[in-house]
């Protein structure tokens, strides 16, 4: 099944295709030149697009004194509920202090203490300081800064911008051998081509903009999961989405990326208020504001729905020097009106993370041969049921260097192999049907799901593929990704009848030890889905 499109009319040709210019497809590209091969990396927008320059709390890693990667490891293994693969976070928390070092010796600068030390702090889950930050809540920024400048300087990345990929391309031995993508381009690389290499990597992100309100950016279209789809791939997990709990409330009508308060702002003392004025987190967990994120959203939907007001109130006034730690935030509440100095700030969750993805193992490989993918379009089991803050940007790092030493492992016994003609073409989906699936995804598949609310999402669904039809371009393939995850997500929400992580069944408001196990979901070759499961063990 392939995304409808005209035929290929170019073709480029590279050691190694990456799809993504955030921290995991700039990382998996320096990593991968570190042995040689040549690579050709394409970005659908301008290459600092994408989460990763949005990133404000940090990265996480145990570097501080009295931490160790089986802290790290430990706390990891309670915020994901029993989902995580422990090989996958084992692997993060012992390799993450030195693909963080590799990246300060990239260039990235992080913010350092009095001492010369650099600064850590914590964020929600974690037991211990170890958050880096850089330009306070600019983490993010700084870390694509340093990697963009790193492959910029090397002459054996080809980048090309606004090239949006459409499809995998697989030899006749079922191996992935390419991509088909749509350049906006001038001269010869114009229109839709191909990019054939010996292996591809997809580092495309999250797919926040199926719900009506996120914190990602309008790149954030699940492209690289709804293509691993289409091209047979196992996906799982998809059902947690992680809502980031504390979102500048714009009001009912605001729609696509909203503002973030970082969690690091409670980390450094802000607290909750609901329309009383009280603390409640104080009583929904030991840890009071500083509880794992579902607890939190939850909590807060719960004063939402039970005061009947829109958002709840984060109070920032007793944080040290709130303008100079948080620059950003300070600067966006005054923006939209709000001055953090004297008001409390309106928050409200909206969706954040995407906890599942494109199933890797341990190197990044997908169930399809010479198809990876890295960073937050996969799942590697690291997150389990629910992401723990600041894992993102660590994972994105650690499993580059672990798809890297795949690839040099294999790509020099593998020979060119050339792409078959490609399959059925799927009914593209109207972009004017996006808020329709978007609202939709947020009502009846946001942080509080019930069947009923799971089934009417799915018959919105079912009537817009019915209804909607549009002509090849770049705002339909976006939107046909956007309702192939919606319809992904709801399934899987429907399937897993319990509550786990961030996946909140108001119908079976248990957690369940006969669901400790992942669903995988597949397409095959007419579009149809299936799935089956994964079990998890603690081994
Ligand atoms: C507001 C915000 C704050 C966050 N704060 C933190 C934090 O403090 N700590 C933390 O660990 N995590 C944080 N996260 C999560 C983290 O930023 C992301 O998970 C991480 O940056 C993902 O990196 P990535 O490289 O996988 O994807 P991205 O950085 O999103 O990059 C995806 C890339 O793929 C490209 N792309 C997408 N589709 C296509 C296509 N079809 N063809 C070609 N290119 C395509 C995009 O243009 C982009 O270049 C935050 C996220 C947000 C939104």
């Amino acid at each position: 099944m392939k995304l409808l499109a005209p035929e290929p009319g170019w073709t480029i040709t590279s050691d190694v295709i990456i799809v993504g210019s955030g921290i995991a497809g700039l990382t998996t590209a320096l990593q991968i030149r570190a042995y040689g091969y040549s690579v050709l990396l394409v970005t659908k927008a301008r290459v600092d697009e994408g989460s990763t320059k949005w990133a404000q709390g940090g990265i996480a890693a145990a570097l501080g004194p009295g931490d160790s990667p089986a802290a790290h490891e430990a706390d990891t293994l309670k915020a994901g509920a029993g989902l995580c693969d422990t090989k996958a976070v084992h692997a993060l928390v012992t390799e993450g202090p030195e693909a963080v070092a590799r990246l300060i010796a990239r260039g990235a600068v992080f913010d350092r203490a009095a001492s010369g030390e650099i600064a850590l702090t914590r964020e929600g889950g974690h037991l211990q300081n170890r958050i880096l930050h850089a330009g306070g809540d600019a983490t993010g920024a700084e870390i694509s800064r340093a990697l963009l400048a790193a492959v910029t300087d090397d002459p054996g990345i080809e980048v090309i911008e606004h090239a949006l990929v459409l499809d995998a391309l697989k030899s006749a031995s079922g191996r992935v051998c390419g991509v088909t993508l749509h350049v906006i381009g001038e001269g010869s690389i114009d229109g839709v081509g191909r990019a054939l290499g010996k292996a591809v990597i997809l580092g495309t992100g999250g797919l926040g903009q199926v719900f009506a309100q996120t914190t990602n950016p309008s790149v954030s279209t699940g492209d690289g999961v709804a293509l691993a789809l289409r091209a047979g791939a196992d996906i799982a997990d998809v059902e947690f989405i992680q809502f980031h709990p504390t979102v500048l409330y714009l009001g009912a009508k605001s729609s696509g990326q909203q503002p973030l308060i970082s969690e690091a702002v409670r980390g450094e003392g802000a607290v909750l208020l609901n329309d009383a004025g009280e603390q409640f987190m104080r009583v929904v967990h030991p840890l009071a504001d500083l509880a794992p994120r579902d607890v939190v959203a939850k909590a807060i939907m719960s004063q939402m729905l039970e005061s009947g007001t829109e958002h709840v109130w984060l109070d920032v006034r007793k944080v040290e020097n709130f303008s100079e730690r948080f620059p950003n935030i300070y600067q966006s509440c005054l923006a939209h009106g709000i001055n953090p100095d004297v008001d409390r700030i309106p928050v409200a969750p909206a969706a954040h993370y995407a906890s599942g993805g494109i199933r890797v193992d341990l190197y990044g490989r997908s169930s399809i041969p010479g198809l990876y993918a890295c960073g937050e379009s996969a799942c590697t089991g690291v997150h389990g049921a629910n992401r723990l803050a600041s894992n993102s940007l660590l994972e994105g790092l650690v499993f580059a260097a672990r798809i890297a030493d795949d690839i040099h492992r294999t790509l020099r016994q593998l020979k060119r192999e050339e792409p078959m003609v490609l399959a059925e073409r799927e009914i593209l989906i109207s972009p004017e049907a996006r808020s329709e699936i978007a609202n939709a995804m947020s009502l009846g598949a946001g942080v509080i799901r019930t069947r009923t609310s799971l089934e009417k999402t799915e018959q919105i669904l079912e009537r817009v593929l019915q209804e909607s039809r549009a002509m090849p371009g770049v705002s339909a393939w976006e939107a046909t990704n956007l309702f192939t995850l919606a319809k992904v997500i709801v399934a899987s929400a429907l399937i897993r009848e319990e509550t786990r992580g961030s996946h909140w069944r108001e119908d079976f408001p248990e957690q369940s030890q006969s669901w400790r196990k992942r669903i995988i979901e597949r397409m095959d070759a007419n579009g149809r889905l299936s799935h089956g499961y994964e079990e998890v063990s603690d081994d």
